[in-house]
């Protein structure tokens, strides 16, 4: 069979570390493994335009890797011509940059791996709350060029305990982001999700649940969100519900940039309506360089803590997708059941709860 990788560039990172198993240089090691399994294997980092390696590959392609690092947008159009194409494995968790309902409707399967990243995310997901109620980039900026203004980074800086903090989504991410903050003593943990989490797993947290989402995020000094991107996310957090916010409120998303309408967040850092925002992931990657989220700052020149997406492939994440990648790959070759909790789309069926149609 011919299997497709899409990956990011490593360059001279990934030569002097071959734990960076996710790039095109390391191939997410399965070369070994697929070569001896007589199967030819392509990896690149061209995705996009009709010249791209992706779209020139993609017509007889039969499995497809793609990470949600370096996404290849797997389109309706482009899935048209894929004549060959049976199986996508998203190496990490999130397969939105595949077209879903077009892979339902072709019988192609649609399987992540499930879990592999999440402890990766919630870690970030609370040190981006941190560094923007503590203003820590501005005060870092001032360490390193060779500042000492105290008072221009404390005017904006607090306490996390005391403050009521919220997810959207309270799944595998969400409801680790909440096990982390209890320590830290907050007034009050909230969450928003389609369903309650288990008795016991409420109670662990002392979360409560809010079922109306202007009223969640009204209540809210914190929100992060922890949702997949799906027709019902895909910018949910807009003008409109930035509204509901409270004032001053802060953001941080590591859940999909496309859940948040840029110019609109953007709009509310610059204003102050937004404290600060903070994220990984951007509506397009790589995110162009004159994107808005780059530059932007609130009127007191932080709340800026996006970096380039990659909360979710530290060296240890790497080695667990990278494993669960050839896992997948495994039970598909040997005709072994795959594990449920990694399928997204089975053959022509939406397997997710997370995706599709609710
Ligand atoms: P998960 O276990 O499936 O949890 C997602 C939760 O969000 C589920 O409880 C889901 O409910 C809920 N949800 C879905 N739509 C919602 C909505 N409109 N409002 C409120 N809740 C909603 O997924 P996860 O492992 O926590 O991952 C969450 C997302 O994080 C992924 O989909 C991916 O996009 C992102 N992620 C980012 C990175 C990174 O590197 N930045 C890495 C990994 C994952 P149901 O189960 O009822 O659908």
């Amino acid at each position: 069979m011919k299997v497709l990788a899409i990956l990011y560039n490593g360059f001279k990172a990934a030569k002097a570390e071959p734990r960076l198993l996710g790039t095109v240089e390391n191939e997410l090691g399965l070369r070994a493994y697929l070569e001896s399994q007589g199967h030819e294997y392509i990896v690149t980092s061209s995705k996009e335009g009709p010249d791209s390696d992706f779209q020139k590959h993609i017509a007889d392609t039969d499995i497809l890797i793609t990470t949600p690092f370096h996404p290849g947008y797997l389109t309706k159009e482009l899935m048209a011509k894929a004549k060959n194409l049976k199986v996508c494995v998203t190496a990490g968790v999130g397969s939105d940059h595949v077209d879903l309902n077009a892979a339902v409707d072709r019988k192609i399967q649609v399987l992540e791996v499930s879990g592999s990243n999440v402890v990766s995310v919630a870690e970030q997901v609370m040190m981006s709350i941190l560094l923007l109620v503590r203003n820590f980039v501005p005060a870092h900026e001032q360490a390193i060029s060779g500042q000492w203004q105290v008072s221009d980074i404390a005017r904006n800086a607090f306490d996390l305990e005391g403050k009521v903090v919220g997810t959207l989504g309270a799944g595998r991410i969400g409801h680790r982001v909440l096990q982390r903050l209890v320590p830290f003593n907050t007034k009050e943990l909230l969450y928003y999700d389609y369903k309650a989490l288990p008795e016991e797993a409420e109670k662990a947290v002392g979360a409560r649940r809010v079922e109306d989402l202007k009223e969640f995020v009204s209540q809210c000094d914190v929100v992060t969100v922890n949702a997949p991107l799906h027709e019902g996310t895909q910018g949910l957090i807009n003008k409109d519900l930035l509204q509901h916010f409270k004032p001053g409120a802060w953001l941080v998303n590591t859940a999909r940039g496309a859940i948040c309408n840029a110019d609109d967040v953007a709009a509310a850092v610059k204003s102050g309506q937004l404290r600060g925002y903070a994220g990984d992931v951007w509506n397009v990657q790589p995110a162009p360089a004159d994107h808005p989220w780059r530059s932007m700052r609130n009127p007191l020149g932080g709340g800026n803590g996006m970096t380039p997406h990659y909360s979710g492939t530290t060296l240890d994440a790497q080695q667990r997708y990278a494993e669960g990648t050839k896992q997948i790959l495994q039970n598909y070759f040997e005709n072994k059941p795959q594990d449920p909790g990694n399928v997204i789309v089975g053959v022509g069926k939406y397997e997710s709860a997370s995706y599709g149609q609710r």
